[in-house]
């Protein structure tokens, strides 16, 4: 076979795929180069017999995700919804708590404020950034400047508000608070559709999972291209000094294009030699998004006990010392592999790379079963794993994050092509940007991006809207009236000390009056 095409595409996960996909759907010569022996880059299907399959990377789906539904649709691939039937379990100062809906209860007033004064000025704060250009918000240069460690700080005026948002943050983005911007936070709050569409189960991003895994939509996609896709094919080197591009591999094989997708996190491009040089800002971008850090732990029991105790399998839990941030229930829809699933988010995440596999495993059980109150837990019969930050070509899960002071001086440039090569990757999406949404989205306009510029379609048509999933409809998010209008604790207390004040004074007033110490005028 000829090793020139019309496009390469860098990446074989799900956006370079998809790129690929939309270009030879359209009658237009491609190649995708992968560096793994695999494709679906951060998401991976594994089967074994104790598991049947286990998505160890990306695996959650919901409404409003419309073009990964439709994608896995045009695949063959069903979807389901996960356990929600008991309650959830708050962990937090050593003590469970169990509660039912979205986010813990607070018995405290002043905590109840925090958590609704929060989630509500993040969404309010999200709206005002333009989905396509957060670096153009009215505020950008502020909240940039902000980490998101300085945002809570401010916003919440209780230990347990502060608790709650910070782990917030550890598992939507596994990043510390204060090493992420709040622009880029909140910029990437939106493209989700706000917090409570992010965060939620039911009617939210994490509503279902697809049977079989994940991993099948890279893998269905690779057999439609038909021999397309290059494995083991880590590309070094991008030379645009000629007519056409010449790529090159680790393997030392070079393969040419007119055009080129790069759909590998930005960070990775700082490992490929490009001819000429990357214009400066790109450069310096490139070495300025790191990826997040976590480890996704699944362990496996005879039997779901946690359903015989009206316990749906999520725990939150916000101690330092629990290895785990979130869990889920991981049981197969057909109730068979009873699993709960695991998130060791960020620093723990980087403490916990140095145990063992045997050594992690035994603790996560340890504080199942101390946060379920059952010694059931610590009996599970398998264990699964991955540590996504050891992994070469990833860097870190589940994609870059934005430090203070770098959106606003460097983000412009995140999706403009150089020369000929155009860039996807769930990271320059903007919708869903970090999920296999934003990967798809970003693929498919980098693929239309190379389809204009050949002339098969308009310039207006490179952007495109998706219409809402018929199967997988979302239900609007609404609020309620005090959700709206309760006032922060700090404004409450400010209230309180103002009437308080007033109140004294207007006493003092009124006796100094009544004693004629102040006359009428
Ligand atoms: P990638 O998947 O990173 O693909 C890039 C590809 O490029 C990889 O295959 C890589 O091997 C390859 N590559 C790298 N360097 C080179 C090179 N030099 N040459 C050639 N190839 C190279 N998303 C959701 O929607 N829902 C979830 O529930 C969810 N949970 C997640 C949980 C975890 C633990 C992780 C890890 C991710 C999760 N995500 C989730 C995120 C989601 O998986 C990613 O956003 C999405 O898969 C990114 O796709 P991509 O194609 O943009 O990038």
């Amino acid at each position: 076979m000829s090793n020139t095409y019309d496009v390469i595409v860098i990446g074989g996960g799900i956006s370079g795929l998809s790129a690929a996909k939309l270009l030879s759907e359209s009658g237009i010569s491609v190649v995708v180069l992968e560096a793994r022996d695999r494709v679906g880059g951060r998401t991976h299907t594994v089967r074994n017999k104790q598991v049947k399959y286990v998505d160890l990377g990306g695996a959650y789906v919901g409404p409003t995700q419309n073009r990964l539904l439709r994608m896995a649709k045009e695949l063959g691939l069903e979807t389901y919804k996960l356990n929600l039937h008991g309650r959830l379990i708050q962990y937090t100062k050593g003590k469970s708590y169990t509660f039912h809906g979205t986010f813990p209860p607070a018995y405290n007033p002043f905590v109840y404020l925090d958590y609704n004064n929060v989630m509500r000025t993040m969404d309010q704060w999200a709206k005002e950034i333009p989905a396509e250009a957060p670096w153009k918000a009215l505020h950008a240069a502020e909240w940039d400047k902000m980490s998101m460690m300085e945002f809570i700080n401010k916003t919440c005026w209780t230990r347990a508000g502060r608790r709650f948002a910070n782990l917030f943050v550890n598992l939507f983005v596994t990043a510390e608070t204060h090493q992420i911007s709040t622009l880029w936070l909140l910029w990437y709050i939106k493209l989700c559709g706000g917090t409570t569409r992010a965060f939620s189960t039911d009617n939210g991003g994490q509503e279902r999972k697809f049977v079989g895994g994940s991993g099948q939509i890279s893998e269905r996609i690779m057999e439609r291209l038909q021999g397309r896709v290059m494995l083991e094919s880590p590309v070094v080197k991008i030379d645009q000094s000629g007519q056409s591009v010449i790529v090159e591999t680790l393997n030392h094989k070079t393969y040419e294009a007119k055009y080129v997708i790069s759909a590998i996190p930005p960070i990775l491009t700082t490992k490929i030699h490009f001819e000429p040089e990357l214009p400066a800002i790109r450069n310096q971008l490139i070495q300025r998004l790191p990826m997040g850090s976590v480890i996704k732990c699944m362990v496996y029991y005879k039997e779901a006990f946690w359903r015989k105790m009206d316990i749906c399998g999520c725990m939150m839990m916000e101690d330092d010392d629990t290895p785990i941030g979130l869990t889920l229930d991981d049981t197969k829809p057909d109730g068979t592999e009873p699993a709960i699933i695991g998130f060791i988010l960020s620093r723990k995440a980087t403490l916990m790379t140095n145990l063992t596999k045997e050594q992690r495993k035994r603790k996560i059980c340890e504080y199942y079963a101390k946060v379920m109150g059952t010694d059931e837990a610590l009996h599970p019969v398998h264990y699964e794993e991955k540590d996504w930050s050891k992994e070469q070509y990833s860097g870190g899960c589940y994609t870059a994050y934005f430090p203070p002071g770098i959106m606003t001086q460097y983000g412009s440039v995140i999706r403009k092509p150089v020369g000929k090569m155009y860039f996807a990757g769930t990271e320059t999406a903007t919708e869903w940007s970090g999920y296999m949404e934003g990967a798809i989205q970003a693929g498919e306009r980098a693929a239309r991006e190379i389809m204009f510029q050949v002339g098969l379609i308009k310039e207006d048509e490179i952007w495109k809207s998706e219409p809402e999933s018929v199967d997988v409809p979302a239900i609007p998010i609404t609020t309620t009236f005090w959700e709206r209008n309760l006032p922060s604790a700090q404004g409450l207390i400010r209230f309180i000390g103002y009437s308080t004040f007033f109140g004294m004074a207007a006493a003092v007033g009124a006796f100094a009056y009544k004693k004629g110490f102040i006359t009428q005028m």
